[in-house]
């Protein structure tokens, strides 16, 4: 456990005894507002046991790693994490040629990465991670360095004492060996934030669509319509 990093807020110093004393899974509900990332963090990092922090999308998992951030420069800690993304957001030779959708990037890669030259790069880039990362972190010192961001990421999991991803990468068994090939579930922490969202996890990369994702999907683009319309 770290020293906590702020002043304590209403409930916060109750909530780190309580989760301190827990030996097992628990689950906290407080409101928005509370701190329950500062109080969470500072109840589980450690050294030994990294903390993979599961999120409902990519875009939230900066959050953590920014409280990170804080706690290094508030505390005088060296803990290091970062915010794990998808090739889709950290392809760079995908990017140059505006390819953009998930399976179209994950088949670029697959058919080129041998011959990429941001993968050949990596190999000889030599790895010193220093401090947490976020998303733009990463891709602005892979691009400066020519290197590949998502297989840097792969690279920098065994430093992490901090992961922040998507739920996808718990729970999609084809996904999940990506990162417990390097950092095995059993020996760390999980906490999944915003759990109440677990509930759509069959929605997850399923066939399914519903009426309303229809329906949502022709409500945009009537708007899109109007849009391009105002505009001729
Ligand atoms: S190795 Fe990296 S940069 Fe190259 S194609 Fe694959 S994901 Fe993209």
């Amino acid at each position: 456990m770290v020293k906590f990093p702020y002043s304590f807020r209403r409930g916060q110093k109750e909530a780190l005894k309580f989760i301190k004393g827990v030996g097992g899974n628990l689950c906290i509900d407080a409101p928005t507002g509370f701190g329950k990332t500062p109080v969470i963090l500072s109840a589980f990092l450690n050294k030994i046991h990294p903390i993979i922090w599961a999120v409902r999308t990519g875009n939230e998992a900066d959050r953590p790693v920014e409280e990170l951030k804080a706690i290094n420069e508030i505390t005088d800690e060296s803990f290091f994490g970062f915010s794990f993304r998808g090739k889709r957001d950290m392809c760079l030779a995908a990017r140059e040629r505006d390819i953009a959708d998930t399976e179209s990037v994950a088949y670029f890669c697959q058919k080129n990465r041998n011959k990429c030259q941001y993968y050949i790069n990596l190999s000889n880039y030599r790895i010193k991670p220093f401090e947490p990362l976020l998303y733009s972190d990463i891709i602005q010192l892979s691009a400066e360095a020519e290197i590949c961001p998502y297989y840097l990421q792969r690279e920098l999991l065994q430093y992490a004492d901090l992961v922040a991803l998507s739920y996808n990468y718990i729970i999609h068994p084809g996904m999940s060996w990506v990162i417990k090939s390097i950092i095995p579930f059993r020996e760390c922490y999980l906490v999944v934030d915003e759990a109440h969202n677990l509930r759509l996890i069959g929605n997850i990369n399923s066939d399914y669509i519903t009426l309303n994702t229809f329906k949502n999907a022709i409500k945009e683009l009537e708007e899109l319509g109007k849009e391009v319309s105002g505009r001729e």
